[in-house]
């Protein structure tokens, strides 16, 4: 726009209503928000309906560029097939993205967008489908190792077999149990983290999770829980156990589970501040937290780049499975 142009639009806004340039207002931040998206996901290579490569720009929508599939004739844009498609508001979406990354609650957030409790209730799963699926692919050198427990929560559920526990409190039976879940969290020194929801704590379950992730020279650091030394011995893997109970933390200065216990008691406390977690959303925030630890300078143009990324797949926490299930990474 030229000078003169602009300078004409400039002295326009002063006749505007109080209703126009709050409209005015979510115009500009939808644009942001789409500049953010388009900035940061490239153009689908091909149609996500059927596969072809052969399409054409079909106009411009809600600040989205279209494509219209040559072989099927069907139009989609940069977020059809993305956790992100069909989802409303996008004016506010920079706003939310924020909010993942300062960790809000849900009210919080509902509150700083604008919307309602329950559109960021959908948006937070929807959005964290991606997270949820990015964990460490690769551990390497001294790799720590260690179960972390969280009460199983029914929150907002209804028709509860069992009277509800009331916020906080504590498990009757220490390990796993209907009363807790277990998280195993695999750390290595550069700080990569791999987590997985163990239904059951042995070596089998152990080397499902870690076998595909732990280098096979790493050395690994755990406690000494039996299932974890029969883990090491049968896949012979290296492994430096640390005996609490006789206070010793330190093995020859480098052997320690530190690291992970840290990380562990972080995850806790940062889990806190949701007040309660239901446990079919456990997956989501293991991720969320992975992102938040790995991704210090995340802007959210970045985050919403990683929400809409296509093609991640992540296994559905399932109860039923008689063993275990494992968070699955793809490209
Ligand atoms: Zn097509």
């Amino acid at each position: 726009m030229r000078n003169k142009a602009f300078a004409k639009l400039l002295g326009q806004l002063k006749s505007l209503t109080p209703f126009q340039k709050e409209k005015l207002q979510l115009s500009l931040d939808h644009h942001n928000a789409m500049d953010a998206i388009t900035d940061e996901i490239d153009a689908p290579q091909s149609c996500p309906h059927c596969s072809s490569t052969d399409h054409q720009k079909w106009g411009v929508r809600s600040g989205l560029q279209r494509y219209r599939c040559n072989s099927c004739e069907k139009t989609y844009n940069v977020l059809t097939g993305t956790p992100l498609a069909r989802l409303r508001h996008k004016e506010v979406w920079v706003d939310f993205a924020q909010d993942i990354i300062e960790s809000k609650t849900i009210r919080e957030s509902a509150k700083h967008c604008g919307v309602n409790k329950d559109t960021t209730f959908r948006w937070r799963h929807r959005m964290l489908n991606n997270p949820k699926s990015l964990g460490a692919r690769h551990l390497h050198g001294i790799v720590e190792f260690d179960e972390t427990y969280f009460l199983e929560s029914h929150k907002g559920e209804r028709n509860l077999e069992r009277t509800p526990r009331k916020r906080g409190g504590s498990a009757r039976k220490r390990g796993i149990s209907s009363e807790q879940t277990a998280v195993l969290v695999a750390r290595d020194r550069n700080g990569n983290t791999m987590d997985a929801i163990l239904f059951k704590s042995n070596q089998y379950t152990l080397a499902e999770v870690m076998l595909p992730v732990v280098d096979k020279d790493a050395l690994l650091c755990s406690d000494r829980k039996t299932s974890y030394r029969a883990f090491a011995k049968k896949y012979h893997l290296t492994l430096e156990t640390i005996n609490a109970s006789a206070k010793v933390y330190v093995k020859e200065k480098i052997y320690h589970i530190q690291n992970v216990n840290a990380y562990d008691s972080r995850l806790k406390a940062w889990m806190k501040h949701f007040n309660g977690v239901a446990t079919k959303y456990l997956e989501s925030y293991l991720g969320w937290m992975r992102l938040l630890d790995r991704e210090k300078n995340l802007t959210p143009a970045q985050l919403l780049g990683i929400m809409a990324k296509r093609g991640m797949v992540c296994q559905p926490l399932m109860r039923t499975q008689p063993t275990f299930i494992t968070i699955i990474n793809t490209p």
